[in-house]
């Protein structure tokens, strides 16, 4: 079918070539050529493409029930789903609501906390803190907490226009703090935003621990994390971690919490959670905010296919295959040779300003001046174009560029946590070779 007979439509006219198959992290087009997926799908296919033992447990499941309403019945996938999440959680995050997506987790993350502060006799605390720039997801409510304009102006005004701190992009200072000061310099800023709001209005505080698609993997500088825990107590602010990219081992720790031993009051997650098997996501949050929303006559809010015993089949099977297979640890040990890969291209490209990332969700960005950080001139397209070298080599990555708060062109690596040692000096040769192409157009 040519693209100009298709129906459908996406942010753009789609050129690509239609998708024939998946094996581990390759994807074949219908013309028989192969990609590396060196951003799992957008940070979703954690566990590679079409594994034969979760086919084989969704199609047991699928002989079984596809859909049976959660109000109807309770299902073993969704309840073992549930407790085998919990077991992989921090302790004190021992309930689980499901949903379908990032965008669905996050607002039903928030939801959670506006019915947990009416119980608590504080219905007055309304106000969501996040980021700039940030990723929440596209549904109004998650898009009004995200901190990217291309995303927002064409909706604006936002439902409420929620207030933002900036996101600690401490790579772009140039100041004389360490780094250990900067992240504390941030964590106050979230301070100053709380106090300046009126801490009795202020409901939540909602992060990704380390940066999507927005901030091209970002990650704070340690004290950040614990500090943010503090200010957050300090003031009953609920902190919510949009772990909807980095939950499920993507960063090496099943949550990316885990590397600061923060235990956050609500957890969303998706993408590997459901690894691409199904639509799936979850919010995971302590029995102390739960109970009271119960007790008060349940949580007002649930999507229809919340939940289903297919999806929760798939999001078991994944999860059993993870822990089967060590992935979590293979993503710490394989983040560690994929940075080192990063970093011996940073040696040589002077446009690569900066890499960064935690596990396998890593992200290099490109500069016209590593001293100022200055980004290269919109008019080289180099987010565009970069990926679009990659993909003519048989490579996926993702790209985005942001303004404000970051400097430009970056680009996501982050395959799936199967891949070997061998796989990755593979990925990183097409990259070169696309980013050494790049150069020589841009006349770099
Ligand atoms: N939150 C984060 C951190 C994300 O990266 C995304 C998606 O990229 C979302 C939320 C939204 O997820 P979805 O696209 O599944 O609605």
């Amino acid at each position: 079918m040519s693209n100009e007979a298709s129906y459908l439509f996406y942010q753009s006219r789609n050129p690509r070539p239609f998708l024939d198959r998946g094996e581990g992290i390759y994807l074949f087009d219908e013309n028989g050529k192969r990609y590396i997926d060196g951003s799992s799908g957008a940070m979703v296919s954690n566990i590679g493409h079409s594994n034969p033992r979760v086919l084989a447990k969704i199609k047991a499941q699928m002989d079984r029930a596809t859909f049976g309403y959660r109000l109807h019945f309770r299902t073993h996938p969704s309840e073992d789903l549930a407790a085998k999440t919990v077991s992989l959680m921090p302790a004190g995050l021992d309930r689980v609501f499901f949903v379908s997506g990032g965008s669905e987790a996050v607002e039903s993350a928030v939801k959670l906390a506006r019915q947990y502060a009416l119980t608590q006799g504080q219905p007055q605390r309304y106000k969501v803190i996040s980021r700039f720039p940030s990723y929440h997801g596209c549904t109004f409510g998650a898009l009004d907490l995200t901190g990217y304009d291309p995303l927002r102006e064409p909706f604006a005004p936002m439902l409420a226009g929620m207030p933002k701190v900036p996101a600690p992009a401490t790579y772009l200072d140039r100041d004389n703090l360490t780094e250990e000061a900067r992240g504390l310099k941030y964590a106050e800023l979230l301070r100053d935003q709380i106090v300046q709001e009126g801490p009795e209005n202020v409901l939540a505080f909602v992060m990704e621990p380390v940066g999507g698609a927005s901030t091209g993997a970002l990650v704070a500088p340690d004290s950040y994390y614990g500090r943010v825990r503090e200010i957050c107590d300090e003031f009953g602010v609920l902190l919510i971690y949009d772990e909807v990219m980095t939950g499920a081992g993507r960063t090496g720790k099943f949550l990316a919490a885990e590397h600061w031993g923060i235990t956050p009051d609500i957890v969303a997650m998706s993408k590997g959670f459901g690894a691409g098997y199904a639509p799936l996501g979850a919010i995971v949050a302590g029995k102390r905010l739960v109970e009271p929303v119960l007790d008060a006559g349940g949580f007002q809010h649930g999507f229809t296919y919340a939940g289903n015993p297919l999806a929760c089949a798939a999001g078991l099977a994944v999860l059993e295959e993870m822990e089967e297979q060590g992935l979590v640890e293979n993503a710490a040990r394989m983040g560690k040779v994929l940075m080192a890969e990063l970093e011996s291209l940073m040696e040589r490209y002077p446009f690569i300003g900066d890499v960064r990332g935690k596990g396998l969700l890593t992200a290099f960005e490109f500069v016209s001046d590593r001293n100022t950080m200055a980004p290269l001139p919109v008019g080289l397209d180099a987010h565009t174009r970069l990926v679009e070298l990659a993909y003519a080599r048989g490579l996926i990555i993702y790209s985005r560029r942001t303004r404000g708060g970051t400097s430009g062109d970056h680009f996501l690596v982050a395959p799936p946590l199967i891949i070997t040692e061998p796989q990755i000096r593979d990925m990183m040769a097409i990259l070169r070779d696309a980013i050494e192409a790049f150069a020589q157009e841009a006349g770099l």
